[in-house]
């Protein structure tokens, strides 16, 4: 198999795809000789989406639904998700995303008007447990949150992780900074679980949250329980 252009591939290690490097480009999945690289998704445009989504028109009607763009995080492709956003308006159809809110001013303040409902990810207050389990610091989107909710409805979603924030303290936090913001009702507390293992492996990257158990159903009503004193709906998965 020829080397990556990228040099993502070490010609002596093959089985070793450097992420830090790879841009994707599938090249390599296109000339594997046995077939064990595969790429999967595939780059489309605004029209092709609308014209998949089309297919479900009538139901989006009936029920008074619409579209939810997930990620990764949509506002890192924010011309992409304002286009599809706008198209979908233009159907009628409700928009929603799923954001970490982790992104530019900017595209916050371009993408937002279109979107009907913001679930927005807020996984702790403490800046140096947000930086140590997501690499950043938590300061843009604590920042980002308030204007996020300024300009939408918005839901807060926790992914509540034992050892990092499934504590009563840590939720008691980000429902007290969710009481600062704009006209929220409601949280989710979305409990740790393992689905995403499976994905690392094909990605051949390591799962480092391995030894983290599941939270028993006790400790998952003790945190709602928290959020629910503080006034808000509290609704577990979502
Ligand atoms: S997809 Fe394959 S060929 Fe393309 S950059 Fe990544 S490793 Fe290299």
């Amino acid at each position: 198999m020829k080397a990556c252009k990228q040099g993502a591939i070490n010609p002596n290690n093959k089985g070793f795809i450097n992420r830090d490097l790879c841009i994707g480009c599938g090249e390599c999945a296109n000339v594997c000789p046995t077939g064990a690289l595969v790429l999967k998704g595939s780059g489309m445009t605004v029209q092709q989406v609308m014209l998949e989504l089309r297919k479900d028109a009538t139901t989006y009607r009936r029920s008074g639904g619409g579209i939810t763009i997930s990620g990764g995080e949509p506002l890192v492709q924010s011309d992409f998700t304002l286009e599809l956003l706008r198209a979908s308006k233009e159907q009628g159809w409700n928009t929603a995303i799923e954001t970490t809110a982790y992104a530019d001013e900017q595209a916050i303040e371009k993408v937002l008007p279109y979107v009907d409902l913001a679930l927005m990810d807020i996984k702790s207050m403490n800046p140096e447990v947000h930086k140590k389990y997501t690499g950043v610091s938590n300061e843009l989107i604590l920042k980002n949150a308030v204007r996020v909710s300024q300009i939408t409805k918005t839901v807060i979603r926790v992914p509540t992780i034992p050892g990092v924030n499934a504590t009563e303290e840590d939720i008691l936090a980000i429902s007290r900074f969710a009481k600062t913001l704009h006209n929220i009702k409601t949280i989710h507390l979305l409990p740790y679980h393992t689905y995403g293992e499976n994905k690392y492996e094909l990605l051949g990257r390591d799962y480092l949250m391995k030894d983290v158990k599941t939270l028993t159903p006790e400790k998952i009503q003790a945190l709602k329980t928290v959020v629910e004193e503080q006034g808000f709906e509290c609704i577990i998965g979502g």
